[in-house]
């Protein structure tokens, strides 16, 4: 069995593991089942993902993850000249084929391919400024991902989702999403799906739960992040309080004999 794993509010809040989470994933190992961590927090890139996991006892390998910034890289193309507004893993990532520009004077951002915004905690009205304008000029504007908050250890905060929303205010302008539930995210993820055999886990129905119906698999919900209210259209084949009961509840009902 194959398992889409979200990473915030599932697996950790911020720099605390969900208890259990550790085990439960040695368990699924264990078991012979494989693991995709899908993430929209583009703030780290993959390999930094890989030893945050490490640092939870947690195994996992760079081919494993997925995060929304990789997702923004397939939906930017290559040759671009980017403006990224975000922290070291959508910038480390956008790199990657295309040229990072970073304007120093609001005239420079005129004539930029591409604005690419992700969660940036070091966000300024500078960076905004200079986005608005090489948006305003053209440039195709584009960001990793919905999410409006992000679940801190106890508190709830602003998340990519209400820091795009600024900018979209200034310039009437829609980004392209890249991280679940939109398509640049399902593309990435929908060789990852074993057919018939996928689960996928989140604390967010209209992330997580609509990205599970994107792909065709069915959304297992956890309890352990940001809770939101039943939707309309996104179906929930399971519900536990962690991912640890979860895993618990589905080895129970599919034991596994070799
Ligand atoms: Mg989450």
């Amino acid at each position: 069995m194959r398992w889409l794993i979200d990473l915030d509010g599932v697996v950790w809040r911020a720099t605390t593991l969900v208890e259990g989470t550790d085990l439960a994933l040695a368990q699924l190992r264990a078991r012979g089942d494989s693991v995709r961590f899908v993430t929209n927090n583009s703030t780290l890139s993959a390999q930094d993902y890989v030893a945050k996991l490490a640092s939870f006892g947690i195994e996992a390998s760079v081919e494993e993850v997925l995060t929304s910034a990789m997702a923004a890289r397939l939906a930017l193309g290559a040759s671009q000249r980017v403006f990224a507004i975000g922290e070291e893993g959508l910038r480390s990532e956008v790199a990657k084929g295309n040229e990072l520009v970073t304007p120093n004077e609001l005239e420079d951002a005129e004539g930029l391919d591409a604005v690419v915004m992700g969660w940036h905690r070091g966000l300024t009205w500078d960076l905004l400024a200079r986005a608005c304008v090489a948006i305003r000029s053209g440039a195709r504007f584009f960001a990793t991902n919905r999410d409006a908050t992000y679940p801190l250890e106890r508190l709830i905060v602003p998340g990519t989702g209400a820091l795009v929303a600024s900018l979209v205010a200034a310039t009437a302008v829609e980004p392209t999403y890249c991280g679940k539930p939109d398509w640049p995210m399902v593309e990435l993820a929908s060789s990852h799906v074993l057919p018939g055999d996928t689960l996928m886990v989140g604390d967010r129905l209209s992330t997580d739960g609509a990205f599970a119906a994107a792909l065709g698999v069915p959304f297992a919900l956890v309890r352990s992040g940001v809770a939101e209210p039943a939707q309309a259209g996104i179906d929930v084949a399971i519900e536990a309080p962690t991912l640890r009961h979860l895993v618990a509840n589905v080895i129970e009902r599919e034991p596994k004999l070799s």
